[in-house]
């Protein structure tokens, strides 16, 4: 006790102790108590310090990374940072292995940058000790065996994660955007359904004949969280360390992109799509296509066959090069001639672009059908009826203005209506009450009597129940408007309540032949009919 207070606090030697979850700690104890280890670690050091009155524990650093290679610490990360600060006399360990296990960084660090630091560096278990001259070859030695112990580990992990991801075990730590990890099996993905509905609209919106980008775009828009801002809300601690404020990670193309071709929504799991050199180098290569590992039906889908190939074709026809000019016309492929049943091609003059039926055009085979027709005419008539189309298909009952264009911008707006109409009834039943009060006290008084107090009363409480009534009504009427409005986010098909624009995918989706007949020249008609996908 006497020798304790010979220290003063200038003289005392401040320790940071550095704590780290290994391998070994995970496979000899079982997975709820793996803080044990770090308990067990920290026991052993504080006694340590106790039973040297001149150390103070100045700090504690504790990492839960198990390999101990290169990856992410960011502790150790600190631990350094103070060490180069000076904040730290002495950094104590468990081992050496504790503080890494890579050669490289026992050499970089202990070695060379402490001296530079002055900063000594002991581990217990392994007698390590750079204040001890001797120790030094005991140490280099010592780190060497740790780096062939960490390749074993890692080759050890390798092919286990290997025979997992054959048995369709999901070994990744993160599930994909639309899923979350079982919290009965961390191998095992279950639905996350409010990001699923986002995942589902993504695939209608390709649908619907809009690009990567102008999803990605869309999304942005109306506010849906990107795929790294959800996991972030949802308290996910990420994978990439981003110096963006959060609310600045947005949705982009790729991960549209991404996400309409992940076979994960389809219920099946494919791993092991990268690698990384080594346990030391963990540079991420890319395997070939036919070396991922596949195993189908090991969660639930959230899109069904049918919509993700439908959504593949389209991919592959858009990013298809195309003949000649590189680019395919609007309704190539889709026009017929009435008269003769062949397809009509497009011409184009320096002023318009016109299609003409092909038999008239090769030469042989004559057809009635002569004149040609402008392209621009044929897209026009096709742009109404698409949109006539739409209209009959959809809610007819909103259906009120048709140039607002956006079904859900109807919904909102009345609901809005019915909001104040209620706001409005409801001020009147306050007024109607505050009238019966008045007619009461006005009786209590004397001041009318009874019997016109009785009528009074009654008309009032008419009044007061019509009011009710009425409120009960727009009640429900905006709860339907407001199931509408969610049907709607589910099925984004229904917001093309109006095209503006023919794209080659709308075409694709909804028109299957646009028939073009020949000049009626009494009446100078010509019949156009238009033959849908839909039925
Ligand atoms: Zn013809």
């Amino acid at each position: 006790m006497e020798k304790t207070n010979t220290f003063n606090s200038k003289t005392l030697l401040k320790v940071g102790i550095y704590l780290r979850l290994s391998n070994e700690d995970k496979d000899k104890l079982s997975k709820s108590d793996s803080s044990e280890s770090i308990k067990n670690q920290r026991n052993m050091l504080m006694q340590y310090i106790a039973k040297h009155p001149e150390f103070t524990l100045a700090g504690e650093y504790c990492d839960e990374d198990l390999s101990g290679a290169g990856t992410y610490r960011p502790a150790f990360e600190r631990l350094i940072k103070d060490c180069e600060d000076k904040k730290l006399d002495i950094v104590l360990c468990k081992s050496q292995s504790r503080f890494s296990r890579d050669m490289e960084i026992v050499e970089k660090y202990i070695n060379n940058k402490f001296k530079e630091w002055n900063i000594r560096f002991i581990g217990l278990s392994d007698n390590a000790d750079t204040e001890n001259r001797g120790n030094k070859k005991a140490r280099q030695i010592n780190g060497l065996v740790n780096e062939w112990y960490l390749e074993d580990v890692s080759n050890n992990i390798r092919s286990a994660f290997y025979s997992k991801m054959k048995q369709g075990e999901l070994i990744s730590p993160f599930a994909p955007f639309g899923y979350d990890i079982s919290p009965e099996n961390n191998n095992k993905l279950i639905i996350d359904p409010i990001a699923a509905t986002t995942v589902k609209d993504i695939y209608n919106l390709y649908l619907t004949g809009m690009g990567f980008t102008g999803i990605a775009k869309y999304l942005n828009r109306k506010n849906i969280p990107s795929p790294s801002l959800y996991k972030y809300h949802k308290g996910i601690k990420l994978n990439v360390i981003s110096k963006r404020p959060r609310e600045m990670i947005k949705w982009n193309p790729n991960q549209v992109k991404t996400i309409l071709t992940n076979e994960v929504y389809l219920g099946h799991l494919i791993q092991g799509k990268r690698t990384t050199i080594s346990y030391k180098n963990h540079k991420i290569i890319y395997k070939d296509k036919s070396k991922w590992i596949r195993k189908e039906n090991t969660h639930e889908s959230i899109i069904d066959e049918n919509l993700f190939n439908k959504v593949q074709e389209l991919i592959k026809k858009r990013s298809k090069p195309l003949k000649s000019s590189g680019m395919v016309h609007t309704l190539a492929g889709k026009v017929v001639c009435l008269e003769c049943g062949h397809n009509m091609r497009k011409k184009s003059t320096r002023k318009h672009d016109y299609l003409t039926c092909y038999s008239n055009n090769s030469g042989y085979d004559d057809c009635i059908n002569k004149a040609s027709i402008r392209y621009d005419v044929v897209e026009e008539i096709v742009l109404k009826a698409l949109n006539d189309l739409l209209i009959k298909y959809y809610d007819k009952d909103i259906l009120i203005d048709l140039k607002s264009q956006n079904l859900k911008d109807q919904y909102t707006k009345k609901i809005a209506e019915l909001q104040n109409q209620k706001i409005a009834l409801e001020k009147e039943i306050a007024k109607t009450r505050n009238y019966l009060k008045n007619l009461y006290e006005d009786k209590v008084n004397g001041i009318i009597p009874v019997k016109e107090f009785n009528t009074l009363i009654k008309e009032y409480s008419e009044n007061d129940n019509n009011y009710n009534k009425q409120i009960k009504a727009i009640n429900s009427s905006i709860k339907n408007l407001n199931i509408k409005k969610q049907d709607l986010n589910n099925n984004l098909l229904n917001k093309y309540l109006h095209i503006n624009k023919l794209t080659r995918i709308i075409v694709q989706e909804f028109i299957d032949k646009i028939y073009v007949g020949k000049i009626n020249k009494e009446k100078n008609t010509r019949d156009i009919q238009i033959k849908w996908n839909i039925k």
